[in-house]
């Protein structure tokens, strides 16, 4: 029976294609698990994650804020 490294892929923000986590086979770091698209030395690969992370960004401020007013209403009540 071979035994498979279990694949987790996604898509990338950059379109080109699923993001795969593979096993390096390197001999320096072997066994070293990193994610890989198609297109990882792109530029455009680049851009598509930076922008990607502003988005995080935004949604994460998003949920601070959600806090900080359900915070703020409970502590009225009290
Ligand atoms: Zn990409």
């Amino acid at each position: 029976m071979v035994k498979m490294v279990p694949y987790e892929a996604f898509a990338c923000p950059c379109g080109a294609g699923d993001v795969l986590l593979r096993e390096s086979y390197k001999p320096k770091i072997r066994g070293k698990l990193y994610y890989a698209c198609p297109r990882s030395k792109d530029l455009q690969h680049l851009h598509a994650i930076l922008q990607e992370l502003q988005h995080l960004k935004a949604i994460l401020r998003e949920l601070q804020e959600m806090h900080n007013a359900q915070t703020a209403s409970t502590s009225l009540i009290r």
